[in-house]
C-alpha cells in the first residue's frame, strides 16, 4: 500500500518551508495561505521525510 502525504491545514502557517524543500509535493496557496499536497501519493521520499522534520508546525504526516 502506497502511502499518502496529508497537510493538517487548520495548523499550516504557510511558510513555504515545505515547498521550499519539496516543490513537487508541496504548493502554498498564495490565496488561503496554507500549503497544498499537489501529489499525494508521494515524491521523493527523502525530501517528503525532510520537509516534515522542518515544519514549524509539524503538521505533514503521512496518512
Ligand atoms: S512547512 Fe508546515 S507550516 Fe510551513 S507551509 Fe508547509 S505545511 Fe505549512
Amino acid at each position: 500500500m502506497t502511502r499518502r502525504v496529508i497537510i493538517d491545514e487548520a495548523e499550516c502557517i504557510g511558510c513555504g518551508s515545505c515547498e521550499e524543500i519539496c516543490p513537487e509535493v508541496f504548493k502554498l496557496n498564495k490565496e488561503t495561505e496554507k500549503s497544498e499536497v499537489i501529489k499525494p501519493e508521494g515524491g521523493p521520499e527523502d525530501l517528503i521525510e525532510q520537509a516534515m522534520v522542518e515544519c514549524p508546525m509539524s503538521c505533514i504526516h503521512w496518512d
